[in-house]
Order: structure tokens, then sequence, then C-alpha cells
């Protein structure tokens, strides 16, 4: 039996890239619980590695082949005495990459995709069963989410639950479509249940996840389609529950008036919105198939603003890409100083292999787009201080959710998500407290301790 030969092994996860990887980790770590594996932070004594990896950022498959390269020198250190350590790729570069990864890593176990990782305890068994390899990269019609609903659910104040999974936007830059898959929302009554569960657990603050979460239509109690806005008051009712925050969305998405009424009368949905626009050039946008303009991005800052006051944004940006003028470039800047977005992150643009934009001949040369990136981090810096500095001696709750550097000190999030670091002792861990901000760093808020 299985179960009985892997009882008291080690499990370790790499995790790459987004909040959707970390969700997924924490379900593959529930998942293997009951087969015997327990988590561990120690590779080289692991029973089995698996690397959940990401295809988002630069020459993504390439790094994982590198880490590869390290984990088999542990795998045959532990098989010169005699030990046994099983190496799964999951996630994004498991899909992308597919039998390559056994081709390149003959030492690789394992290959599953991120639609199908609740199938990991079969893939094991094949292994157990002295299968060479053992693969599976299906997009199944039964939902993974449907496998692994009654897992347990401690992940401490701040948790995620994922709402929504896939997109089919198919922006011209982006692997996610073809990795993830179709866009597929989860029903609110099951999400409703995780929340419930977290909340008993001790979760004070929910991020509901999703590569599109915005375009969230999942099957409501009442045999209804529900939208993003009506589930999250429906997750506000909840005891315990004290914020609520979700991300990633797409601006085509925000029409739906569920969601500016829930920003406007819903105290617990926190007054800050990630909302990646990329580009301010409408050819840029249109080339990059983003399917909506600067204007109508414009528009839906200006609704959410009118139904919360005091909400904040950040964005995505891509420079350099394919076609980018210096014109186009200035829009980039235009947009940024008009929204006054209170933190963003942005990148150059770089091809991955197999997207449309990847094969387009007007690219950018890399000077020029490291050019552009410094200007833009330097305006993004500056409205990102300015927004900081309206909070200097002023009052904020902060959630108190790790151990700082220092001894004695706290880290956690504002409710507009600036990160806060104060003086205080253990017991404020895990609680929303009342402090008093005292300096603005460069990327956090220092602050003083007012009550607990
Ligand atoms: S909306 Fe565009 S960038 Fe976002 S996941 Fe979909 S294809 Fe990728």
């Amino acid at each position: 039996m299985i179960q009985e030969k892997l009882e008291s092994k080690k499990l370790y996860i790499k995790t790459y890239g987004c909040q959707m990887n970390v969700y997924d980790s924490i379900k593959m770590q529930d998942l293997l619980k009951p087969h015997g594996f327990e988590i561990s932070h120690d590779m080289p004594s692991a029973d089995l590695v698996i690397l959940n990896t990401c295809h988002i950022r630069e020459k993504a498959a390439e790094k994982v082949y590198c880490e590869l390269g390290r984990v088999k020198e542990l795998k045959d250190m532990r098989k010169a005495k005699g030990e046994q350590m099983v190496v799964a790729v999951a996630g994004c570069v498991a899909q992308a990459e597919g039998e390559e990864i056994f081709a390149r890593t003959p030492f690789v176990d394992i290959v599953v995709g991120p639609q199908s990782y609740h199938n990991l305890p079969g893939l094991l068994e094949q292994i157990k069963r002295k299968e060479k390899w053992a693969i599976n990269l299906d997009f199944p019609k039964i939902n993974k989410f449907d496998s692994l609903k009654t897992l347990s659910d401690s992940q401490g104040s701040s948790a995620f639950i994922a709402i929504q999974e896939g997109c089919d936007k198919f922006c011209h830059f982006c692997v996610v479509p073809y990795t993830r898959g179709a866009e597929y929302s989860r029903s609110v009554s099951e999400i409703y249940r995780e929340a419930l569960a977290l909340a008993q657990n001790g979760t004070k603050e929910i991020y509901l996840l999703g590569q599109n979460v915005s375009a969230y239509h999942g099957m409501g109690p009442d045999s209804e389609v529900w939208s993003l806005g009506k589930l999250i008051k429906s997750i506000a009712k909840i005891d315990g529950i004290e914020r609520i925050r979700y991300t990633t969305s797409h601006p085509r998405d925000m029409i739906d008036d569920d969601l500016f009424d829930a920003h406007a009368t819903e105290e617990k949905l926190m007054p800050f919105l990630h909302l990646p626009i990329q580009s301010g050039s409408n050819k840029i946008l249109d080339a990059m198939n983003r399917k909506h303009t600067r204007e109508f991005y414009l528009q839906v800052i200006e609704r959410f603003r009118k139904a919360r006051s005091d909400i904040s944004f950040s964005s995505d940006f891509i420079v350099g890409y394919p076609g980018e003028t210096d014109e186009d470039f200035a829009e980039t800047l235009r947009i940024v100083k008009e929204v006054e977005f209170s933190q963003c992150y942005s990148f150059k643009y770089s091809p991955r292999p197999g997207t449309p934009a990847s094969a387009l001949i007007n690219q950018i040369p890399e000077q020029i787009k490291a050019a552009r990136l410094l200007e833009l981090q330097e305006v993004i810096k500056e409205y990102q201080q300015k927004f900081n500095k309206q909070f200097l001696g002023k009052t904020i709750k902060v959630l108190f959710d790790k151990e700082g550097k220092h001894n004695g000190q706290l880290l956690g999030r504002s409710e507009h998500m600036q990160a806060v670091f104060a003086e205080a002792d253990k017991s404020c861990l895990d609680k929303i407290c009342s402090v008093e901000v005292s300096s603005i760093e460069v990327n956090s808020l220092g602050a003083k301790l007012i009550k607990n």
C-alpha cells in the first residue's frame, strides 16, 4: 500500500511566481498530507521535491532547468546513501515544456500541469510501481477544485482563496491562456465554505484570487450566476473576516454595478485595487490585444473613485513592447501622472516563446527599454512617495502578520497595502492594530503602536 510506504516522508515545495502559485502549493501540501507527507524547509533531506513553477518572467524555463541541476546533485547524494528523492515539476513551466522536461532532465520523475496537480497521489503511485516517468497535463472536465474541497484550511491571519482560474483574453505577450486554460469560476457555496473554515481557523484577511478575478461568474446557491461584487458582499457577512481584497483584475471586466456598489457600501472591502493597464498608449494597447483603451481605463478609475473616494490604485506596466515609440512611452508616463498610482510594478518587455508578440519584428533595442524603464520607475516612485507622505502623523490600521528583521519589530499591511513596520510585542501578531505613521521610507512606512 503506497500510503504505508510513504508515511512520515518529507515534502519540500519551492514556489515561483504569483499568489495563485502560492495558493496551489498550499493545496498540494494539504493534498499530500493524508499520504504521509509533512512539509519540510530542507531540500537535501526531502523525499519529495516539487518545483511549482511560473512562466511569466523572462527565461522562466531556463531558470527551472538551472534549479533542476542543483536538485539532481541532491538526488544523487541521497541515492548514494540508499535513499530516494522523487522530483516533480509542477505549474506553468511544466505545462509549457511537457515531456521536454524528461528529455532534458531525465532524473525528473513527475511533470504535472497547474490544472491537474490534484492527481499527484496517483502520479506518485505510478512512480512507486517503477514506471520511469509520470506526466499529467490535462485540462480536466471535472475541475481540480472539486477534488480539493475537503482539505484542511489553516493559512494564518491573511489567506488566499482561488475563486477563478484561467484566462480568455489572450493578450499577445502572455502565456497564461495557454498554461492555465479557459476561464473557470468556482461555485459560491464552495468559496463560502472555504472562507468560513479559514475564519474559524483565525484568518482575518482574505485575498480572492484569479488570473481574471473580475471575470468571476460562479453559480450561486440560488442557481443564478453571481458576479464578483455579489460574492464579496456574501463573504463580508462571515464573522471574523475583517478585510477582503481581490486580485488580479482586467479593466474590461470592470463594468458590473455590483462591484462598484460593493466598494461603496462594504467596509470590509479594502480601499486598494490592483488594476493592470500595461501601457498608456492606445496604439500599444491595441497591439497587445488588451481590448480596452486608456480612456476606458480612466473611466473605470473614475467610477471606483465615485464609489469610494479614498480608494488607491496600483498597476502593471510593460515598457518597450514591440513598436513602442517615444510618443507611446510618453503616454505611459502621462497616465501614471493622471491616475497618481500609489504603487506599481513595471518591467521591460521580453518575448515569451509561443506568444504572438514574440514573433513581431519591430522589437525595441535593450538599451532603449532599460532607459524607459528607469524613467518610468522614477515617476512611479514620485507618486508612491506623494501618496505615502499624506499619512505622516496619521493613525492607520495595520494587520501585523510577520516578525520584522529587528528584535521586537513586526511587519504588516495597511488598508492601502503599504508595508508597515513598528515596534510591537508578539501579542500583536495576527491582529489589526492602530498605529501612528512616524516615517516614510522608500517602500514602506515606519509606525508607532497606539493600541491593539
Ligand atoms: S488578461 Fe492578458 S495578461 Fe492577464 S492573464 Fe489574461 S492574457 Fe495574461
